[in-house]
C-alpha cells in the first residue's frame, strides 16, 4: 500500500506529492489528467516569483518536478470511490474507473473544480480570447476596457466591484429579476458609477471577429427582445463546482460540495486529507492550492508518524 496517496494532479496535488516524496515514503497520484486547470490557462502572471508564464509549460513543469522523485504517478485514471478505513489506523482504499483498487494509510484528496460555463454559442471559441472566469487572474489584461459579467451572486459581483476598479465600464448581467449578492456588496455596486445592472437577461451569444470577443447578445427575458451590447472582455460568475461528487458518502460537504478542512488540511475522515479548490478553502489560485497541498501532505506525514498500522 501507500504511505500517500494523492488523488489529483493540478498544481495542488503536485506540491503534495513532492512533499510527501520528500519524507522518503511511498506516494502515488493518481489524476484523470495530469497538470488540472492550468493546461486550460494561457498567460498566469500571478504566480510569485515568475513574472510570466503559461499554462501549458507550468503543467509540464509541475509533471517534471514530481517525477524528479520516486512518485508513482498514474496519469489518465479517474477515481469513483472512496472507502475510508474502518478502524483507526487501517487503510484506506480508492476505487479507479478501471476497476484498479489502490490502498493507503493516508490519501490527499485535491480533484480541483470546475467553471459552470453558459454554454451559449461562441464560448469555447472565444475562452482566453475575451471569455474568462477569474477576476483575479485576468482582470488586468481588460484595463481600460469594457467587460460584462455573467451572474448577479456573491461571485459575480465581487467580481464587477473589482473589476470596475480596472476596467473602463462594466456590464452586470444576471438571469433573475433580483441580484442575488449580500446586501452589502449589492450597495457597494450601486454605488459605482462605471457599472450599469441589467436583470431578467439570458445571455445567448458572444459575438467575435475570429480573434477575440466583440460582443454578446442577451433576451430581456420580460419581452424576449434581443440585445447586443459591443464588448472586449466577458467575466462568467455562475459558479465554480467542485470535483467531489464521487466524495459524497466519504467525507463531510459543504452544502457547495466542498470538502471540508481545518486549518491543516484535515477532513472528516482521520487520516484522509484535502487541498486546493476542491476545499471550503477560499480564493481558488495556483498558489494557494501549491501552498495548501504542501500543507495537507505534511498533516499526512504527521498522521503516519503517529499512528499505529491497524
Ligand atoms: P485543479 O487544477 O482543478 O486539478 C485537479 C486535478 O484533479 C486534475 O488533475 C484533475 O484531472 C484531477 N481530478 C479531478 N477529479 C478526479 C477524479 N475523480 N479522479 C482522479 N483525478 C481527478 N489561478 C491562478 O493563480 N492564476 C491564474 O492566472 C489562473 N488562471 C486561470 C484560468 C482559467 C481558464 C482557469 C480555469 C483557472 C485559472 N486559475 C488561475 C485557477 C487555478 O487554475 C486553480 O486555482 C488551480 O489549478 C487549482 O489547483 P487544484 O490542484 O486544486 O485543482
Amino acid at each position: 500500500p501507500f504511505d500517500v496517496l494523492v488523488v489529483g494532479g493540478g498544481p495542488g496535488g503536485a506540491a503534495a506529492a513532492i512533499y510527501a516524496a520528500r519524507k522518503g515514503i511511498r506516494v502515488g497520484v493518481a489524476a484523470e489528467r495530469f497538470g488540472g486547470q492550468v493546461l486550460d490557462t494561457m498567460g498566469i502572471e500571478n504566480f510569485i516569483s515568475v513574472q510570466h508564464t503559461e499554462g501549458p509549460k507550468l503543467a509540464a513543469q509541475l509533471e517534471q518536478h514530481v517525477k524528479e522523485y520516486d512518485v508513482d504517478i498514474m496519469n489518465l485514471q479517474k477515481a469513483e470511490k472512496l472507502i475510508p478505513a474502518r478502524v483507526p489506523g487501517g487503510l484506506h482504499e480508492v476505487r479507479l474507473e478501471n476497476g484498479a483498487s489502490l490502498k493507503a494509510r493516508t490519501v490527499v484528496l485535491a480533484t480541483g473544480a470546475r467553471w459552470r460555463q453558459m454554454n451559449v454559442p461562441g464560448e469555447n471559441d472565444y475562452r482566453n480570447k475575451g471569455v474568462a472566469y477569474c477576476p483575479h487572474c485576468d482582470g488586468p489584461l481588460f484595463k481600460g476596457k469594457r467587460v460584462a459579467v455573467i451572474g448577479g451572486g456573491n461571485s459575480g459581483v465581487e467580481a464587477a466591484i473589482d473589476l470596475a476598479g480596472i476596467v473602463a465600464h462594466v456590464t452586470l448581467i444576471e438571469f433573475d429579476s433580483q441580484l442575488r449578492a449580500d446586501a452589502v456588496l449589492q450597495r457597494k455596486l450601486a454605488s459605482l458609477p462605471n457599472v450599469k445592472i441589467i436583470t431578467s437577461a439570458l445571455t445567448t451569444e458572444v459575438l467575435g471577429d475570429g480573434e477575440k470577443v466583440t460582443a454578446l447578445t442577451y433576451k430581456d427575458r420580460n419581452s424576449d427582445d434581443l440585445h447586443q451590447i459591443e464588448l472586449e472582455g466577458i467575466f462568467v460568475q455562475i459558479g465554480l463546482v467542485p470535483n467531489t461528487e464521487w466524495l459524497k458518502d466519504a467525507v463531510a460537504l459543504s452544502p457547495r460540495g466542498e470538502i471540508e478542512v481545518d486549518h491543516r488540511g484535515e477532513t472528516s475522515q482521520p487520516g484522509i486529507l484535502a487541498a486546493g479548490d476542491c476545499t471550503t478553502v477560499p480564493y481558488k489560485q495556483i498558489v494557494i492550492a501549491m501552498g495548501e497541498g504542501s500543507k495537507a501532505a505534511l498533516s499526512a506525514f504527521d498522521y503516519l508518524i503517529r499512528t499505529v498500522p491497524a
